[in-house]
This record gives C-alpha cells, sequence and structure tokens, in this order.
C-alpha cells in the first residue's frame, strides 16, 4: 500500500489574478501529484466559504498565505502514513478539522486543494488516468463518453463590461455531434462571431472568461447578432446547434424587479418567465442556468412545471454542489439541471455524493469552470469519470479555459485507441 508522505501547498494566481491554493501531495512511493483550485466571481449564498487573508497589506487582502500554512502545518501532519485511496477517510477528516457547515474554518479552497490532490495521488498509485480511476471508485457511469460542451460566446453581468446583464450567452451543438467536431464549430463560430461584431463596430475585449463584452445594448442584440453569425457559417441554427444563458438572476434583482436593459422598468418573476418563454420560441434557448434568485421557489417551480419539458432549468447558486440543498430542491422540484462545481462544497466526496443523488433523480448534470480558473484539468477527468450529460468550460480560447478543452480531446483520442483495437483515425 502507498502513503502519503507529506502534503505542501502554496499560494498562486488564477485567471483573473487573484491568489488561488496549488497543492502537492508526496507518496512515499517517490510519486508526487499537484494540482490548483477554482475561484468564482458570482458567488452564491449556499456556496461553502473560501478563506482569504484579508490582510490589505498584501494582494489587496485576497492573499490565501493561512490556506497554505494551515495545509502545511495543520492538515500535512494529520494525512501522513494515510492511505491516497482513503478519498472518504481523508475527507471526513477534512470535514471533521473544519467542524462548520460552510467551511468557513478551514476554507472550501482549503478543502478543496487537498481533496483534490488526495484524488489525483490515488490515480496515481493505482496507475490508471483521472477520469478511469474516478470512474472505477465511484461507478457513476458504465461507459465513457466526452458529455456535450456549453460554450459561452459572450460574457455580461459580473463576467462582462457593464453593459449586458445576462452573464453568459451559450452555444451548444446538438447532442449528436461529435466532441471534436462540436469544438471545430465552437472556434468557427466564435472567430465568425468576432468577424460580425466587426463589421458591426461593437468588437469591445473579452470578460472574466474570455468571452466577447461587445457594444451593444440589449440582451436581444446579443441574439440577434448569434444569428447573423450562424448564417454567415456553414452551421444550421437549432439543427446543428442550439442556443444556452446563465442570467445570475440574484445579480439583477434590485428594488423589487430584475433589472434587465430590454426594458425599462424591470421584470416581475413572472415577467421574466415570459421573457424566457419568448427566447425559446424565437432563439431556441433551451439552457437557463439561474433564472431567478434563490430565494424565488414558486417561480423555480412553476418554470420547471411550464417549460421543463423542452428546456433545461438549471441550478448553479441554488444548489451550490450542496448534496443537502440538492435534496430540498428535488423535493421541491425547482430544476431539472445542475452544475457540479467542486469548489462550491469543498470536497470530491461530497461533489461525488451531490451528482450521485442529481443521476438518481433524473436531473441532469454539468459539470462547470469557475470565472477565477488555473490551467488545472481535473474537471475535465471528473465530468468524463462521473459521467455528466453537459459540461461548461468557457469558449474554445485563453489558456485556462482550452486546459479542460484540451484534456478532453486527449480522453477521446485515448478512448478511441482503446475502443479500436490500439489504434487512433487521423483527425
Ligand atoms: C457561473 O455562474 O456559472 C460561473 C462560472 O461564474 P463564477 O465562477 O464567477 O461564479
Ligand atoms: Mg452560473
Amino acid at each position: 500500500m502507498a502513503s502519503i508522505q507529506g502534503v505542501y501547498a502554496r499560494e498562486i494566481l488564477d485567471s483573473r489574478g487573484w491568489p488561488t491554493l496549488e497543492c502537492t501531495v508526496w507518496l512515499d512511493t517517490g510519486v508526487s501529484v499537484s494540482t490548483s483550485v477554482p475561484s468564482g466571481t458570482s458567488v452564491g449564498k449556499y456556496e461553502a466559504k473560501e478563506l482569504r487573508d484579508n490582510d490589505q497589506s498584501r494582494m489587496l487582502g485576497k492573499g490565501v498565505l493561512a490556506a497554505a500554512n494551515l495545509i502545511n502545518t495543520t492538515i500535512s501532519p494529520q494525512l501522513v502514513g494515510r492511505d491516497p485511496l482513503d478519498q472518504h477517510g481523508i475527507d471526513q477528516l477534512l470535514l471533521e478539522l473544519d467542524g462548520t457547515k460552510d467551511k468557513q474554518k478551514l476554507g472550501a479552497n482549503t478543502t478543496l486543494a487537498v481533496s483534490q490532490a488526495v484524488c489525483r495521488a490515488g490515480a496515481a498509485v493505482q496507475n490508471q488516468a483521472l477520469y478511469h480511476y474516478i470512474q472505477s471508485r465511484y461507478q457513476l457511469t458504465d461507459y465513457f463518453s466526452i458529455p456535450t460542451c456549453i460554450y459561452t460566446v459572450v460574457n455580461g453581468g459580473d463576467q462582462g463590461a457593464d453593459n449586458l446583464d445576462i452573464q453568459e450567452f451559450e452555444i451548444i451543438p446538438a447532442s449528436h455531434i461529435d466532441y471534436l467536431n462540436s469544438l471545430n464549430m465552437a472556434t468557427e463560430l466564435f472567430y465568425t462571431l468576432k468577424n460580425v461584431l466587426e463589421i458591426k463596430g461593437a468588437i469591445h475585449a473579452v470578460g472574466l472568461v474570455g468571452g466577447y463584452t461587445p457594444n451593444l445594448y440589449s440582451n436581444s442584440d446579443v441574439f440577434e447578432i448569434l444569428v447573423e453569425t450562424i448564417k454567415a457559417s456553414k452551421y444550421t441554427f437549432a439543427q446543428d446547434l442550439f442556443f444556452g444563458i446563465d442570467t445570475e438572476a440574484s445579480a439583477l434583482f434590485e428594488g423589487g424587479k430584475y433589472r434587465l436593459k430590454d426594458k425599462a422598468h424591470g421584470y416581475t418573476a413572472g415577467e421574466l418567465a415570459l421573457y424566457y418563454k419568448k427566447l425559446r420560441s424565437l432563439y431556441h434557448v433551451f439552457y437557463i442556468e439561474d433564472p431567478f434568485r434563490e430565494e424565488d421557489i414558486d417561480d423555480w417551480q412553476s418554470l420547471v412545471k411550464e417549460m421543463g419539458d423542452t428546456t433545461r432549468v438549471v441550478a448553479d447558486t441554488l444548489t451550490a454542489t450542496n448534496p443537502e440543498r440538492l435534496a430540498q430542491v428535488i423535493d421541491r422540484q425547482l430544476c431539472n439541471s445542475v452544475l457540479v462545481k467542486p469548489n462550491q462544497v469543498g470536497t470530491i466526496s461530497e461533489t461525488i455524493a451531490f451528482v450521485q443523488l442529481a443521476k438518481q433523480h433524473n436531473i441532469q448534470t454539468i459539470v462547470s469552470h469557475r470565472s477565477g480558473e488555473t490551467c488545472d484539468d481535473f474537471i475535465a477527468d471528473l465530468a468524463v469519470g462521473v459521467g455528466v450529460d453537459y459540461v461548461k468550460f468557457g469558449p474554445p480560447n485563453r489558456g485556462e479555459r482550452v486546459a479542460k478543452y484540451n484534456r478532453l480531446s486527449q480522453i477521446y483520442t485515448e478512448l478511441q485507441y482503446n475502443a479500436n483495437n490500439n489504434t487512433v483515425e487521423q483527425q
């Protein structure tokens, strides 16, 4: 049995330039593995808490030296000699050391850095690719496939430039389209969109996750430009691809209404639901994430009743990758799909429990990046290893996003190699 010889964490930077944690686990076999954790910008109230230094004298208060120190001085000594295959036992220890409901003592960044590193160490000990290891440990899927990708191409809200309210406008290839063709389609459309925006004089810059943040004034303008982009391409709208949005509605709620620039006086929840129906029929928006605030339970429920047959009503901040929250949401039938973001909950075991519960209740699952990412590709393996329906890794550009797509490409080749008697078709 291999055992853990030491755990060491350090402060590194995420894609926004804010500090985050990288963690290394050394094994007595001489092997070491490292991993790093992401961080969100639109952080919901049910997410586990991050531990930050709040020391204004460095990193504008966002440092994670205390979190690294906790790993190096408190957690590491307790893990020395432990079996890295005992993910459950080690995660349990982390939960006990923290002792709070929302990880406010150790921080979910601290616990996830350790938990994720232990998972990578387990795969190394078993000599398995990470997705293979996750599949064989948890048996949440009995076959491997690359999930359908949700490509964010335009950013508004907290990820944008202050002019568009909807946080993400996404293109979603039809599920029958093979992964490499979907990546090709996303890349071609991303650059066709750039041309269309340039012609309109609307090009601005890219947002936090790499989607364009164009000079447009209403959400409808974005859909019209996306439709124009598809017309200028070789693809057929509503056949090859569809649209999705992440409204991140909590961020839009002000003075009792949802403020969207498309309407002067804001939307009541009922009006917003009608707006979603309009987007569904006009623009084939079949994926709607965080359509309402976490508080608007009745509105979530009626949206699922009214649109759930044809539309993915997706919970992100509502469920926060927390199995207890998900159980309540399932009871009340508030969504039909959930985002899976390990750092919202803080351990791999809890993330797995969340996916398992979702699958048991036919809730579709989407493994998602955060806006503050690193080049770690852990979530690509996680997505394939637990067999989720979709992944949301951002647009097909910027290093920290393409790290995940490139890992999916590697897995794709490996799956083909194994299925075709150790041969790979030329791309
Ligand atoms: C999201 O809301 O789905 C998202 C990826 O944003 P963030 O990581 O900023 O919470
Ligand atoms: Mg979201």
